[in-house]
């Protein structure tokens, strides 16, 4: 694959920057890959695993130079690290973010990007619910979907920017930051509000019920407590930043969850087997669009028995 940028800067080395470091380096899309994380222990990791080329003392340095610059920290800490990057950025560079919420970081970002620099925010659809520098491979975004929310910015510079990320694996989409904010209260937001939720529920319930609540755990607990291991900060900032559509999307659900409430009070068996055949149709159809597996047990290895 041929180089899309000479120099590629990531901001925060967690999960993702450090999957779109192996990821850049697979294909060859970059000639120098500078990083920088504000913890000392994190950029020592870096330096130790050789996460980035070059790992810089402050982001300034990291992105000085550099024809693309990625902010790759929390969705909360998006602006103050604008702030400090924007003396140094050069004229005609991209800066983009990987933020899982878009209106409230262009509304943090967008006022420091300066006159002949690009601002394309983007947002990978693809995590696990590990973090840190040594959580990333190459593999994260291979056949998964990057939203990029150029709204009005250069075609060429878009272009580029989305061959980066075609060149990293993904299937690209463009899309408002609005619409942006509302899919993915939907597609992820919420369901990992209700998987917090849920494993909450269960932990209060283990005081009651001893260690059962881990012993048995089945699939569909099991799969809430995956997600609930997500990391506490870039979530708080989620529901921070993507507040509106939270809501909006949690106010339907609760309406729904009385629904079925209500259907099981009075036993009615018909609106529950409808409701399962119509969400089982969209199981279905996750799987034939290839963004999951329908392999036995989600394609894991047993659990160990004890
Ligand atoms: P991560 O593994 O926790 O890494 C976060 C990085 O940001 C670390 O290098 C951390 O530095 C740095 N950081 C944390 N707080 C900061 C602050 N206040 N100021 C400056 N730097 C700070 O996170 P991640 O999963 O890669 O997520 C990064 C971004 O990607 C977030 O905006 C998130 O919304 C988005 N995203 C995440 C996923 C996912 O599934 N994880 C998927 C798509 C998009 P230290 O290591 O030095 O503490």
């Amino acid at each position: 694959m041929a180089q899309v940028y000479d120099r590629v800067a990531l901001i925060g080395l967690g999960l993702i920057a450090s999957s779109m470091f192996w990821a850049i380096k697979r294909a060859g899309l970059a000639g120098e890959v500078t990083g920088f994380a504000r913890s000392a222990e994190t950029r020592a990791t870096a330096r130790d695993i050789g996460l980035c080329d070059r790992v810089c003392d402050s982001a300034a340095e990291a992105a000085e130079g550099a024809d693309l610059v990625v902010l790759c920290v929390p969705v909360g800490a998006m602006g103050a690290v604008a702030a400090e990057i924007a003396p140094v950025l050069k004229p005609g560079a991209t800066v983009s973010d990987v933020g899982s919420v878009k209106k409230s970081v262009i509304e943090a970002v967008g006022p420091h990007i300066p006159e002949g620099v690009h601002f394309i925010p983007a947002h990978p659809l693809a995590g696990t619910e590990h973090s840190g520098p040594r959580s990333g491979f190459a593999e994260l975004f291979d056949n998964r979907w990057c939203i990029l929310v150029p709204e009005g910015a250069d075609a060429a510079a878009t272009a580029r920017l989305r061959a980066l990320w075609e060149g990293m694996g993904s299937n690209v989409e463009e899309m408002d930051a609005e619409h942006h904010d509302l899919v993915l209260a939907v597609t992820s937001h919420t369901p990992h509000l209700i998987a917090y939720t849920m494993v909450g529920v269960a932990d209060d319930l283990r005081r009651v019920t001893d260690s059962e609540v881990i012993k048995y755990s089945a699939a569909g607990f099991r799969d809430f407590t995956r997600i609930a291991a997500s990391d506490p900060t870039m979530w708080r900032d989620v529901f921070l930043t993507n507040k509106e559509a939270t809501l909006e999307i949690l106010g339907r659900f609760t309406e729904e969850l009385f629904a079925l409430q209500r259907a099981i009070r009075t036993g009615d068996g018909d609106h529950l087997h409808a409701y399962f055949t119509r969400t089982r149709a969209i199981r279905r159809g996750i799987i034939e669009a290839g963004q999951d597996t329908d392999a036995p047990n989600f394609g894991r290895t047993p659990a160990k028995k004890g």
